[in-house]
Formats: structure tokens, C-alpha cells, sequence
């Protein structure tokens, strides 16, 4: 694999970064794996990987910057004024976004989801938008297009989205203490700044708005109850995110997981919760209503999602593959390489042979990292995963 480190300093300089339990980065962008050959035949009916899942959620990361500097996903010492961002002409252009989304749908897709880095600093990110909406599934229908986004540019942005053709948005939001929050995002962005934008999509009806909830023990978990106490009721639902092992930069810890039983514990001190049924197969969160006085859930208080890939792995229903900004497959949120697609699309590939590799790749699928964790938990196996930030969430 061709390895190469991003940052110029040398490797001397580790200390620093271990002490403060920063990973440098290994550069994964440069590798790929070799894309399979096309199988003797091609399935007609519903794709499915090597443990019988169907191929339905694309993650289309349309960008490797952030203005944010999250932590738990891009710690500043790392992604620093040194990092070397993708070049341009490395990105997907929409057109060739839109080539992929459009064959992906063709093999059973049909929900795409925006992602990044922050997908919303992606210039010109509309014309993406209304391209994909005007793609329909085999069976004519439109698709499910979301984005998540860290909420900055959301006010100003969520009008013009709507028009597009994005249908909703998920929110990311730690805190709702602004000291807390600035913390966290580390780059001393104020938390009024994403409520407001959170308004602004449920204003232009980009809705159920959701929001994402990183629950890091010791550094966030006092703001659950804070968190579900603002959204309770507002026609926002809140999901709690497990902290998680992915990437190899974030220093990445069991002792700072909140296992969501936990939080659904400190939730239930204050509020009556139901279980309600899971909304649709694959689908990655715990659901539970506000339930009213009769004890039955009440839809106008509405519900929090726990998304708990550390303790309870979700693999087995896994439907999800993610396309880097850079046209890299990957099949798992823990995969070390992708499938170098932006090479098949530049060197002139028709759509048959884009359409056969899809499939060879779907159906060599195994990928099953949350289930496996405890055997993965080597430093070298961190070593080798790719970030959140290039693959999207
Ligand atoms: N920048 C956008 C945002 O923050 O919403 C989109 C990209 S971000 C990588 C997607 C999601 O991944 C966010 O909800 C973020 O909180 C989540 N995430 C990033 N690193 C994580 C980690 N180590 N554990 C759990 N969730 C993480
Ligand atoms: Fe940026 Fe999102 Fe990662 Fe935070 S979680 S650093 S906002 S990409
Ligand atoms: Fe899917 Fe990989 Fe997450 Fe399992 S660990 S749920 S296979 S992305």
C-alpha cells in the first residue's frame, strides 16, 4: 500500500501527538484496491453482498474540508495549516457524482446522503442537489436526498438547499452550553449560530430535522438531558452518536464511550420513554417516544434515536456504501481503502462496465467492523482505517 505521511515534520515530532493521544495521519488516499473483474453474469433482481445485504444508502462525500475541528474527528493538531487538502481537479465534478448516483441507483439505491467533510462549504453544492433529484429509481420514484451538515452555514444556505431538491437535513450539535459547544468543535464557533440555522431548515421545510448528538463521557455527557429538554416537542429529533473508534487520528478511547443504555437511563430519570418500532430495515438508530400522561407515545413530543455502533453493532442489516470525494467505494465506515472508481470514470469507461464493477465490488461485501470490534482493537488496525472526514458519517 502506498503509504505517505501528510504532514511535513517528522516523525520525531510523535511525541507531542501521543501525549495529547493524536494519531498522525497515514495517508489513505493514495491507495486503492484493485477493482474486481465483472462477474460471467449480472444479477437482474436486488443486489446483495456477500452476507445477503441489499445495496439501498449511497454517502456521497463531496469535500475533505471543515471549519470545524471536532476532536473526536479532525483534532487541529493534525489537520493543521500543514495538511495537504485534496487538490480540485481531485474532487468528482457534479457530473460524474452524478454518473455514479444515477448507476448506484440503477442497483437499488435510493437514498443518497450528502456528507464531508462539511458538505456545505462544496461550492455550488445546489446544481449537485438538483441534478441527483432528478434522478428516479428503476420503479420511477424520486429519491430520499439528505445532507449533514455541522449546521454553520445552514441559515444562510437552507432556503436555496430546499429549492434544489434536498428534502432534509441532519444537524450536528454537541452542546447546547455555547462554551461547552466551542469546545468542541474547536474552532470557537457559537452555538446560537447552529440553532439558528437548525430554524432556518425547519423553516424552509427541510424537515424532520434531525440532530446528531456525539456523547463523549466527561466532556459532553452533562448536556443530554439539556440536549433532549430543547427538542422535545419542537419537531427536531435528537440522536445520540456513540463515540467512536473511527480513523486513527482522534486518539479514540473505551473508557469515553457513553454506551447509549446510559444515556437512555439519565433520559428516563426525567422523561416517560416508549420503544417504538424501528422505521425502516437498516435503519441505524434505537428509536424512543416522549410518551404523554396515558403512557403512550405522543407524536407531538416526538423522539430520540440512539445510534450505538460500540456496543450494539449493527452490521447485520447493513445497506450502506460511501463514495469519497475523491471517488473512492468504500463498503464499511472502517475500511483502510476504497475502490478507485474516479479511475474507471476518467479512463473512459462506459456505463456497463461501471455497472459491472458496482456489482463485483457489492457482492465481494463482507465488511462487518462493528461486530468484530474486540478483534480489530490493535493499534495497527487503527493504524490502517480511513477518517470520518474523507468518507462522510
Ligand atoms: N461535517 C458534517 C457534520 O459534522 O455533520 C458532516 C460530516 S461528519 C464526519 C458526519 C457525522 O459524523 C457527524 O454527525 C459527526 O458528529 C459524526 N462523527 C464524526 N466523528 C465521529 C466519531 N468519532 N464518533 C461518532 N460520530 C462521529
Ligand atoms: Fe467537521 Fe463534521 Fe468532522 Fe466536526 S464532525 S470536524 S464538523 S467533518
Ligand atoms: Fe456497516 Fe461497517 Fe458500520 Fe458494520 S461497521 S454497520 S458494516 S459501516
Amino acid at each position: 500500500m502506498d503509504v505517505k505521511r501528510l504532514r511535513h515534520d517528522s516523525w520525531a515530532d510523535n511525541s507531542k501527538f501521543m501525549a495529547e493521544r493524536v494519531i498522525p495521519l497515514v495517508d489513505h488516499r493514495t491507495a486503492a484496491l484493485p477493482v474486481p473483474q465483472a462477474p460471467a453474469t449480472l444479477p437482474s433482481g436486488v443486489l446483495r453482498d456477500a452476507r445477503g445485504r441489499p445495496l439501498r444508502d449511497l454517502r456521497i462525500s463531496v469535500t475533505d474540508r471543515c471549519n470545524f475541528r471536532c476532536a473526536y474527528c479532525m483534532p487541529k493538531e493534525v489537520f493543521d495549516s500543514r495538511h495537504a487538502w485534496l487538490p480540485q481537479a481531485a474532487l468528482l465534478n457534479f457530473e460524474e457524482i452524478t454518473r455514479l448516483a444515477r448507476l448506484f441507483v440503477a442497483r437499488g439505491v435510493g437514498k443518497l446522503r450528502l456528507t464531508g467533510g462539511e458538505p456545505l462549504l462544496r461550492k455550488g453544492l445546489e446544481a449537485l442537489i438538483a441534478q441527483l433529484a432528478a434522478l428516479r429509481t428503476p420503479a420511477g420514484r424520486p429519491l430520499d436526498i439528505t445532507l449533514t451538515t455541522n449546521g454553520s452555514l445552514l441559515a444562510r444556505k437552507a432556503r436555496a438547499l430546499k429549492a434544489a431538491g434536498l428534502e432534509r437535513v441532519t444537524v450536528s450539535l454537541d452542546a447546547l452550553d455555547d462554551a461547552v459547544f466551542r469546545r468542541m468543535n474547536d474552532a470557537d464557533f457559537p452555538v446560537a449560530d447552529v440553532l439558528a440555522g437548525i430554524e432556518a431548515a425547519q423553516a424552509a421545510g427541510l424537515t424532520p430535522v434531525k440532530v446528531n448528538m456525539v456523547v463523549k463521557r466527561g466532556v459532553n455527557d452533562d448536556q443530554i438531558v439539556a440536549m433532549a429538554r430543547r427538542f422535545r416537542g419542537s419537531g427536531v429529533t435528537l440522536r445520540f452518536i456513540e463515540y467512536m473508534d473511527v480513523g486513527a487520528t482522534n486518539g479514540w478511547r473505551m473508557d469515553e464511550v457513553l454506551p447509549s443504555a446510559e444515556v437512555l437511563r439519565r433520559l428516563q430519570a426525567e422523561y416517560a420513554l416508549v420503544a417504538l418500532q424501528a422505521s425502516a430495515p437498516g435503519e441505524t438508530a434505537e428509536r424512543w417516544g416522549y410518551a404523554a400522561a396515558d403512557g403512550r407515545h405522543d407524536p407531538a413530543l416526538g423522539e430520540v434515536g440512539f445510534i450505538s455502533s460500540v456496543t450494539q453493532a449493527f452490521c447485520g442489516d447493513c445497506n450502506r456504501a460511501r463514495l469519497s470525494m475523491d471517488g473512492k467505494l468504500f463498503l464499511c465506515l472502517f475500511a483502510g481503502q476504497g475502490y478507485d472508481l474516479r479511475a474507471l470514470l476518467r479512463g473512459g469507461a462506459d456505463d456497463e462496465r461501471i455497472d459491472a464493477a458496482l456489482v463485483a465490488i457489492w457482492q465481494g461485501r463482507a465488511d462487518r467492523y462493528s461486530e468484530l470490534r474486540a478483534s480489530h482493537s490493535s493499534d495497527a488496525a487503527r493504524g490502517r482505517r480511513v477518517e470520518m472526514s474523507y468518507i462522510g458519517g
